[in-house]
Formats: structure tokens, C-alpha cells, sequence
């Protein structure tokens, strides 16, 4: 049986992490720019779904579709798609296959169509599947999330409870890099419950890793009551980056505390003090727009904002109202006269990039 991989740039690293998992089940994902004979498998997000959706359903062969939009999604999304993976696809997405190609009308776990849905009733264990094969991506060493955050599907996806590559597996696969980036939703928090940190593990982790380590930033943004002295030490010992990317998404303890970010303005403050005094330059993420957002909350936003691109950078997302998630069905609110205009001219001096200019709409 053909198995086809619609390429899409989004879903790059989700392509190397399936493609090596379904190869470890004798199926190869066949990169290709258009739906074709016998399967095609699509791996889908809010932004991109809606330019996908026609040519799923007028494809003449079986359509896969699995991502964080069909799996928040998946009643809508298997209307158009012949089966939908709901979650994680290294188990579900082999498993799948290997009903289609035998022809069977069971269906598997983790897999929705039309008629019926039949929920995971297990998660997967990291160290059990590479992170890439032939297809190199990098190499996620925590998934799953304990924090609640408004606005982010991660934890609604993976799960509240993190679980992490072992040590030994993410130094096997790393020596495939010379620069080694890993994929964590926050690579502070690696081997702990993402709560409380376990800096031994963290070191033990870096201190194996042989290359040029990038490690709390892209794709392994950390939080910042994890930006600690410890964490720094260890960073500008045994690390490459010269910067340190962090969410704060806000200048307003209020709608922190509304968000349920788990940490403060204070927190937020700390954190980029402490990285310049260690030589690191802070690249901080603010969510405007957010629903619960009031004008003078938005002004302390911006007021950090300029703070923090004296010596920092800064990215700014207009908020985006993603399914799943506890905030889906609040649309996002204005920005105030003159956000605009100070982040346009932020920009222009290379201390503020992202996309604030709203028109993001879902569906
Ligand atoms: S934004 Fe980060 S910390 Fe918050 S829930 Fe999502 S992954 Fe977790």
C-alpha cells in the first residue's frame, strides 16, 4: 500500500517524527504536493486547516488527518477527512494503516471517522520511538505540559503530566547533530514535573551532549520563574545560544493571574535582569489582544515591552482564539490607539518582530 505525507513547512518536524515511526512499522511516508493514490496524510493547525480543507475532501484517495486543529476539531474535521488521528500519531498512525491496507472495519484508538470515535485510552512513551530517521527533525526530549495557560493547546493535546526522552536515547540521536536543538515546552523543566525543577537532571542531560547546544531557545523556549542563576550557569557553561527565549505574555499581574500563566510580572522582570547579567540577550513573547485584556492592561504590556528592548528583543503575537483550548470562544480585543504605531516603530529598529496587526481568522 502507497502511503502518501502531504509536505507542509508547519508540520516539518511532525513529518520526521512520523515518518520514523512509520517506518519502524514497515510503512513509508512518501513526501508529496498534492493528495494521491492509496493514502494521503495531512498533519494540520488552526492557521493552515481552512486552505487544506477543499482539496481533502474532493481527494480521490484516503485522506489521514491528524495536528492539533483535527485533534481539538476532530467531529468537523471528519467530515471532510475519511479518518481523523485524535492526539498523538506515533502509535495511532501505524496502527491505522495497518487497518486500511488489510481492508478491516475495526478502527483503531486515538482514530475518529464520521461514524465513530474511539478515544486513546494510552499516551506515548518517548523513548519508544526515534525522533527522526532518514527525515531529520529535531529532537523533542518533554512533551505534555502542567500549566493551564489560556490560550495553548499543548496541554489539551499531550496532556497535563510531562514525559521526557531518556538521557541516554537523547544522546544517540543528538550525535547525528552538530548542532543539537531540542524540541521541550520548557527545557528547564526537563526530567522534572515541570513545576518544580530538577537542575541535576537538566545537567546531567547537558554535560553528555557532545556539539553546539542550543537550549532555551527555538524550538526549546523555557518559563521564566526557571530563568534562575542555576539555570544561567548552566546555559553559559555548557551551552552555544547567546539568547534565551521566553514566554511572558503579558504586562498585567491581573490578566497573568485571569490566563492562569503561573507566574508574574515580577517573575517576567527577574528573568531579564538575570540574563543580561549573564551575558544572554532575552527574547520574550507577549500575547496582545487577549479577551480579558483592558486598556490599562494592554498599556503595562506595552510599558514592558519598551522596558525590555533596551537590551532585549521582543516577539508580539495578536491573540488568535485556537479550538480546544479555554479560550476558543473569546474573540480577541482591539489594540489601543498607538500600540500599532510603537510597535511599528520597534520594529523598524529590529527590537520587536511577530504579527499584531489582527486579520488572523479561524474557520
Ligand atoms: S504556553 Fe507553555 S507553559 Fe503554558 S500551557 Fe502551553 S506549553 Fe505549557
Amino acid at each position: 500500500m502507497r502511503v502518501n505525507w502531504r509536505e507542509i513547512n508547519a508540520a516539518r518536524n511532525t513529518y520526521a517524527a512520523l515518518h520514523a515511526a512509520c517506518d519502524q512499522a514497515g510503512y513509508r511516508l512518501h513526501p508529496v504536493r498534492a493528495p494521491e493514490p492509496e493514502v494521503t496524510c495531512y498533519s494540520l493547525n488552526s492557521i493552515n486547516y481552512s486552505r487544506y480543507r477543499d482539496e481533502i475532501a474532493s481527494a480521490s484517495c484516503i485522506t489521514v488527518v491528524g495536528g492539533p486543529h483535527a485533534s481539538a476539531c476532530f467531529r468537523e474535521v471528519s467530515g471532510t477527512a475519511d479518518y481523523v488521528v485524535v492526539g498523538e500519531g506515533e502509535k495511532t498512525l501505524p496502527a491505522l494503516l495497518s487497518c486500511i491496507e488489510e481492508g478491516t472495519s475495526h478502527i483503531p484508538e486515538g482514530v475518529a471517522t464520521a461514524e465513530e470515535y474511539h478515544p486513546s485510552r494510552s499516551v506515548v512513551r518517548l523513548d519508544a520511538f526515534p525522533p527522526f530517521s532518514t527525515i531529520k527533525g529535531y529532537i523533542e526530549i518533554t512533551r505534555g505540559c502542567p500549566h493551564h495557560c489560556g490560550y495553548c493547546q499543548t496541554p489539551c493535546i499531550f496532556g497535563y503530566r510531562m514525559r521526557h526522552r531518556s538521557i541516554d536515547a537523547i544522546d544517540i540521536w543528538a550525535r547525528r547533530y552538530r548542532d543539537i536543538r531540542l524540541v521541550s515546552p520548557n527545557a528547564f523543566a526537563y526530567g522534572s514535573d515541570g513545576r518544580s525543577p530538577c537542575w541535576e537532571k537538566v545537567e546531567r542531560l547537558l554535560r553528555v551532549l557532545r556539539g553546539n547546544i542550543f537550549f532555551g531557545t527555538f524550538p526549546s523556549e523555557v518559563r521564566p520563574e526557571f530563568i534562575t542563576k542555576k539555570s544561567l550557569e548552566l546555559v553559559t557553561t555548557y551551552c552555544a545560544n547567546t539568547r534565551l527565549a521566553f514566554g511572558v505574555q503579558s504586562g498585567s499581574d491581573r490578566v497573568l493571574t485571569a490566563l492562569h500563566r503561573g507566574h508574574t510580572v515580577r517573575d517576567a522582570e527577574t528573568a531579564v535582569d538575570l540574563c543580561r547579567d549573564y551575558g544572554l540577550v532575552p527574547v520574550v513573547d507577549f500575547i496582545l489582544g487577549l479577551p480579558m485584556e483592558e486598556e490599562e492592561d494592554q498599556e503595562q504590556s506595552l510599558h514592558l515591552i519598551r522596558e525590555i528592548v533596551r537590551d532585549g528583543r521582543v516577539r508580539v503575537h495578536r491573540f488568535i482564539p485556537l479550538p480546544g483550548t479555554p479560550l476558543a470562544r473569546f474573540p480577541p480585543r482591539n489594540l489601543i490607539p498607538g500600540a500599532e504605531k510603537l510597535l511599528g516603530r520597534l520594529a523598524l529598529q529590529g527590537a520587536v518582530s511577530g504579527s499584531w496587526c489582527g486579520g488572523d481568522t479561524l474557520l
